[in-house]
Order: C-alpha cells, then structure tokens, then sequence
C-alpha cells in the first residue's frame, strides 16, 4: 500500500504539487488524469522514487522512501516498482527477449530464471514470435507492449504507466490497456496510469483528476 500525506513538490520557488492525503491500495486500478502541467509525471515520480517531495512523506508499507538514500531508493524501484513511459527506449541492438532481460538486472535473479520469466512475458504479451527480433523490426503498438513485458520482470507491487497510450493509435492503444488490466487482475497489483483519454480513465476502479497540482 502507498500512501502520500501533506505533499508538497516545488521547482525553485514553484509549488508544482500539493497533496495532504492520498492513498493507493493493493489490487487497485487508479486513473490520473488533468491537463498538460497539472502535475501527474511529477505524482508518478513522487509514487515511484524517481524524485523526492520537498517535503511531505510518500510512505510504502508505513516506510517513508523519501528518506532512503539513493542505493536504497534503487533498490525500492528495482523490487517493488515497475515503470511504462511514453517514450521510451528500447536497446537497439539487442532482441525483444534481451530487453525484456535487461529489466531484470537490479534484482538478483539467476540468469535461468530471468530468461524464463522473459520468454514467459514475451507470451503474455503477444510477441512470442518477435522474441529474437530488434526493435526496428516492430511496430509502435508492439514495441509499447515490449515496454510492459520489460516493466514486469521483478513482478513488481506497483506498476505506474505515464501515459503509455499516448502515441497509439486507438485500436493499438484499447489492446495495450486491456493487456494492462488483466495483468493487473491477475497479479492483483496496483497500476496506476496517467492518460488523457477520458475512455481509458472510465475502466479504471478510481479517478484521481488534477488541476493546477491539486486533486480536484
Ligand atoms: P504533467 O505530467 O501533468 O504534464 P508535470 O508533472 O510534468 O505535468 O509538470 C508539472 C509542472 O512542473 C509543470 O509546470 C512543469 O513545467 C513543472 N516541472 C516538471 N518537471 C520539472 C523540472 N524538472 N524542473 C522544473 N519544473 C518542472
Ligand atoms: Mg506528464
């Protein structure tokens, strides 16, 4: 379970962020939705320990992460948390099933086991058939789905997706989110996904919207 409390996040001497309280449970699919700037990469952060609060507490299991130091964070992230940007990068010289692979470094998995989890993945995913190919040879919907397979290599608690939608077209981006959710069910983690698109939103368990860095 996370949970914010008294959130505050400013860049130099702007509040980009501020919240009291907010919670995210086991086994719960949560929409953030708001304009461009309201603040939701910057929440996603915060979640996930890829930034700090400037003050606040982002607590995980009644631990406060924003006191870990940096090896404790990367560590935290490489366990409990697996992350679907965008734009993000695949390896270009390595296959599918490698950066599906790679994934799984932080976390000290006999190689056996991380190829098998990978291939498994590459399954789940629809891609069995592109597991030796490179990234160039794949199209924008698979190469997100790729991105999904790679963010549930450490079987993480909580999986945050920042618009993972965004450059798909809608029948490519209805595919990837329903891959999403029956993950999410049968995993029972909790995903949390940042998107414009009011029709994804509506097949999530909660709606969290913001405006001006506020929950509105
Ligand atoms: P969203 O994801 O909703 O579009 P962001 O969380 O990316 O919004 O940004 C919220 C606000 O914080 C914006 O005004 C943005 O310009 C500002 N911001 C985000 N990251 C930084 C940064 N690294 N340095 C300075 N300002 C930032
Ligand atoms: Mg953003």
């Amino acid at each position: 379970m996370i949970e914010l409390k008294n959130i505050v996040k400013k860049y130099k001497s702007q509040t980009v962020l501020e919240i009291e309280n907010l919670r995210f449970d086991e086994d719960e699919f949560v929409a953030i939705v708001g304009a461009s700037g309201s603040g939701k990469s910057t929440l996603l952060n915060l979640i996930g320990g890829l930034d700090k609060p400037t003050s606040g507490e982002v607590l995980f299991d009644g631990e406060n992460i924003s006191k870990f130091n940096d090896r404790k964070l990367s560590k935290f992230r490489g366990q409990k948390i697996g992350f679907i940007f965008q734009f993000f990068y695949l390896q270009p010289f390595l296959t599918v099933l490698q950066n599906i692979e790679v994934a799984g470094f932080p976390v000290k998995l006999k190689s056996k086991e991380r190829r098998f989890r990978a291939e498994k993945l590459a399954s789940v995913v629809g891609l069995k058939d592109k597991m030796n190919s490179f990234p160039r040879e794949l199209s924008g919907g698979q190469i997100q789905r790729v991105a999904i397979a790679r963010s549930l290599i450490n079987s993480p608690e909580i999986l945050l997706a920042d618009e993972p939608t965004g450059n798909l077209d809608s029948e490519n981006s209805d595919r990837v989110i329903e891959m999403l959710e029956l993950i999410q069910k049968q995993t029972k983690m909790t995903l949390i996904v940042v998107t414009h698109n009011e029709q994804i939103a509506a097949r999530a368990d909660r709606i969290i919207r913001l405006k001006d860095g506020k929950i509105c």
